[in-house]
């Protein structure tokens, strides 16, 4: 089965974000469960998770069909010590908010050099955060995000998201989320379907299917290997609709999050029909 949503508006508390997706016909969806751009956040309240909790059991949204995603201001490799504590201290605190939502993966952005550290260095301290958080609870999954590599962002390679899975003491609690746009201002080519086998079996020999839990459906304004973290709706920039072909018909992406973040969320619903065609069509 194909979980396929779009990162929806909690505008109004967490509780609203499982009523948005039901409303654009998704069957998963992505939410911040505070507000993205601020390093304070009020707890969740009790009210709150227990209205959450029951929308996502009313229109049947398990923890496996959601992804939530962390704030951008953390920085998990962040060279200095006390920006650092910081942003440990704030992604524990995601964490620690999605168990109290009962939800079981956080995706986010590894980190960033600053160009203070070199890439070793700055992976290491990574995977030091991300092990000191699970330390800390006890099942929510460390989901990876693949970066465009704009500016001194790691994880742009799938050689750097290897190296910090390597360095996390508990293999089952961390994960990769592959953004399609991400992937391909990276440089890993999308746009043929023969393209789509070799990036995809790259990724296969150098991170491994089996710590995929999650994927950003998202078409591209900026060029191959551009470094520019830039989306566009489906089919409308540099990758065209190749990529969400392969995936639709390819089952080692069923049964993960499939989530669009593409810049029109009046389209959201069509995108979403026109990949449930495409997975249809298939079988
Ligand atoms: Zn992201
Ligand atoms: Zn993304």
């Amino acid at each position: 089965m194909y979980y396929i949503g779009a990162h929806v508006s909690a505008a109004g508390g967490v509780e609203n974000a499982p009523l948005n997706a039901a409303k654009i016909g998704a069957n998963a969806f992505a939410l911040f469960t505070k507000n993205q751009r601020r390093w304070d956040a009020k707890p969740l309240t009790s009210k709150s998770i227990k209205v959450f909790k029951a929308n996502c059991e009313r229109l049947g949204f398990s923890a496996d069909q959601i992804l939530p995603h962390d704030s951008y201001l953390i920085n998990l490799g962040h060279p200095e010590a006390e920006p650092l504590e910081k942003s440990r201290a704030a992604f524990l605190d995601e964490m620690q908010r999605c168990e109290q939502l009962g939800l079981r993966l956080l995706n986010f952005h590894p980190g960033s050099h600053l160009r203070k550290v070199d890439e070793t260095t700055c992976l290491a301290t990574i995977a030091e955060s991300i092990n000191l958080a699970l330390a800390k609870t006890e099942n929510v999954v460390a989901v990876i995000e693949n970066t465009a590599g704009q500016g001194s962002n790691l994880g742009f390679r799938f050689e750097q998201l290897a190296a910090i899975i390597d360095q996390v003491e508990d293999k089952f609690r961390v994960g990769v989320c592959l953004d399609t746009c991400h992937t391909f201002a990276a440089g890993y080519d999308l746009r043929t379907p023969e393209a789509c086998e070799q990036t995809f079996a790259e990724f296969e020999r150098i991170v491994g299917f089996e710590y995929l839990r999650g994927m950003h459906l998202n078409d591209s304004k900026g060029t191959l290997e551009s470094r520019i973290d830039r989306h566009h709706s489906l089919g409308q920039g540099e990758i065209g609709w190749a990529p969400f072909e392969y995936i639709m018909r390819d089952s080692r992406f069923e049964g993960i999050p499939l989530v669009l973040e593409t810049i029109e969320p009046e389209i959201w619903e069509d995108e979403i029909q026109q990949l449930r065609a495409l997975a249809a069509a298939q079988s």
